[in-house]
């Protein structure tokens, strides 16, 4: 049992690394670093998760949140520090993955010594680590952090950042939607079909209005009534339903999950009519072996983290001196990436999830690569 934070500050001692099963998950993982933070005085309780710096500094959100164990933010951070290796590859980016979480419920501790001294760690690791806004922290938060490092991004517009990174998220899913439309149909255009998005949120509802704009029919779903409302106030047309298994029943061409995670399992699955699943929502096939059953019912299945990269590009692009227009012209690039991956599946006979797993891998070791060659003392890169 990972126990790190519970074992006493010495002064003058050194700090013991981690113990056997967090070093064991490390190992299994393939992490090329983790770091445990700790500042007593704040409450701060970190870890921040390296997975590959083969592309460039390891880029990802802070996850703010109230885990149940230490154990269980290790096995997170983990997870999600490679997910991003994977998405940012994919995204193009000069990028590895990272990310990290603080233990504790935000809306309790979440202070600004918490935060600066968060950013002093971030700091510490010298540009290995970028961070941004995931669940539980905001682009308010990265600009307190900002005041202790220079690598934090998705930072406020007043601050000189990009704001809202679900507009591009939005757009990249309409691209990555219009690629397997192409795959499915031979045509991108989505005019006439009818897609089901589930959650109406920051992605869902923009999402819903580029549909509209590209003739689609719209169903939609969503827990809070009032997503619901707003939607319907501004698109009438659209039908809303119940909940996600009311949306799987309905006549479909697309199912788009942009909620929560897990959507897929056998129960939605094994009731779709959808030729297509295509949304922005992370972590969408509920556990191993529903791509293999979305494949045997003749599902095409769009990779989340393929589709809805929008958002990251935005935060990377930031770190350049946001461009809207560059920002985007990088997100379109969604499309070109789906249809490989879907091709890809097609040739090598795999699910497309396993597909775009091998093509980020290509990427990472074929660039990752290229770091091997001595630029000299006077190299930048
Ligand atoms: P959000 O919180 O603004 O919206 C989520 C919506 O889903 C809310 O309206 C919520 O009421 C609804 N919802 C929650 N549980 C539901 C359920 N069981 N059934 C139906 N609706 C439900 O979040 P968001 O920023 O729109 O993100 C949506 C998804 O996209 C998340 O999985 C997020 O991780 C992912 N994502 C977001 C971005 C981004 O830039 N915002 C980028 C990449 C991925």
């Amino acid at each position: 049992m990972t126990n790190v934070f519970a074992i006493p500050h010495q002064e003058n001692g050194a700090a013991p690394g981690p113990q056997s099963a967090g070093r064991a998950q490390f190992e299994q993982a393939g992490h090329e670093q983790v770091v445990f933070c700790q500042d007593h005085r704040s409450g701060l309780k970190a870890i921040i998760g390296i997975y590959s710096t083969a592309l460039g500094p390891a880029l990802g959100g802070t996850r703010f949140y109230p885990y149940g164990s230490e154990d269980e933010a290790l096995a997170d951070v983990l997870r999600l520090s490679a997910a991003m290796a994977y998405k940012n590859a994919l995204a193009g980016l000069d990028h590895g993955g990272g990310k990290a979480v603080i233990i504790g419920d935000p809306a309790q501790v979440k202070t600004e010594p918490l935060l600066r001294a968060y950013g002093r760690f971030v700091a510490s690791l010298g540009g290995r680590y970028v961070t941004a806004c995931d669940v539980g922290t905001r682009s308010e938060d990265m600009d307190i952090i900002a005041r202790e490092c220079r690598w934090a991004t998705g930072r406020t517009t007043a601050n000189g950042g990009a704001g809202d990174s679900s507009v591009l998220t939005a757009i990249g899913v309409m691209h990555g939607m219009r690629a397997a439309a192409e795959h499915a149909w031979g045509s991108a255009s989505l005019h006439g079909r009818t897609v089901g998005v589930e959650g109406v949120g920051k992605v869902g509802h923009r999402l819903v209005g580029h549909l509209i704009e590209a003739g689609a029919e719209v169903v939609i779903c969503d827990i809070s009534p009032a997503a619901v409302d707003a939607v319907r106030a501004r698109h009438p047309e659209v039908r809303a339903v119940a909940d996600v298994r009311a949306l799987a029943a309905e006549k479909l061409d697309i199912l788009s999950p942009c909620a929560l995670g897990g959507t897929l399992n056998e129960r939605v699955v094994n009731a779709l009519s959808a030729r297509i699943v295509c949304g922005g929502a992370n972590n969408q096939l509920a556990h191993h072996g529903i791509e293999k059953l979305l494949a045997d019912r003749g599902i095409l299945y769009a990779p989340d983290y393929v589709v809805n990269s929008g958002g990251v590009i935005q935060v990377a692009d930031e770190l350049a001196g946001f461009s809207f227009e560059r920002a985007r012209a990088a997100t379109e690039q969604i499309f070109v990436t789906t249809g490989k991956v879907l091709a890809i599946a097609d040739a090598d006979g795999v699910p497309p999830s396993v597909a775009a797993d091998r093509l980020a891998e290509r990427r990472m070791s074929e660039v990752g690569r290229l770091r091997g060659i001595w630029l000299g003392t006077m190299g930048s890169a």
